[in-house]
């Protein structure tokens, strides 16, 4: 993952572009090398939420058959969405739900990520088609 930071920077350098685009592209490109440091850093993850379900379990004669009784429970799982249908898996161990739950909060950080690098791309974009502003001009 060393693409074209170095490049677009001498391509830049090359167009009559003002000192202060410039920096800021510079200082835009180096965000966007520490983004993408960051990313290896994000374990894995997963989308979803962590549930607790309490339900009564059908057998006849068990106590969450009367009336009032709100059932077993609770007990925690993991519901996610694929492809806009709802999945859900048991989370039987503290352990599990821990997993979990770190698992889900970094793909929190993977989406603040997300936004942020989209963010700094689209601005290196944009200052790069300012930098070129000129000889576009005269095409
Ligand atoms: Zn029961």
């Amino acid at each position: 993952m060393t693409p074209s930071p170095g490049r677009a920077a001498v391509s830049v350098t090359a167009r009559p572009a003002s000192a202060d685009v410039q920096d800021e592209i510079v200082a835009l490109e180096r965000r966007r090398r520490e983004l993408l440091d960051q990313l290896a850093a994000i374990g894995p993850f997963r989308s979803g939420s962590v549930t607790a379900l309490i339900r009564p379990c059908g057998k006849p004669g068990c106590r969450c058959s009367e009336p009032g009784d709100p059932g077993h429970g609770p007990n925690l799982r993991l519901t996610y969405k694929v492809d806009g249908k709802t999945h859900s898996e048991s989370l039987p161990t503290p352990a599990a739900v821990r997993r979990a739950r770190r698992q889900i909060a970094a793909f929190r950080r993977f989406q603040q990520w997300n936004r942020e690098f989209v963010k700094v791309n689209a601005s290196i974009c944009r200052l790069l088609a300012a930098a070129r502003e000129p000889e576009r001009v005269s095409r």
